[in-house]
């Protein structure tokens, strides 16, 4: 399911993250279009993450 809205920003894992500290926020490397949030425990397990833009997924 990729009916993304582009306001709502979530973690890869699905959770929804406000200030987490140690969290990290960036564009999509590949289109730009959405916003990928992840938190600190998800890059310490390396979780990958996909655009529901452009399917673009990468673990950075
Ligand atoms: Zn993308």
């Amino acid at each position: 399911m990729f009916m993304a809205e582009l306001k709502m920003i979530k973690s890869a894992s699905g959770e929804e993250i406000t200030n987490e500290k140690g969290s990290t926020k960036f564009k999509c490397p590949n289109c730009g279009k959405y916003i990928i949030i992840r938190s600190l425990h998800e890059r310490k397990i390396a979780t990958r993450y996909t655009c529901p833009e452009c399917k673009f997924s990468g673990p950075n």
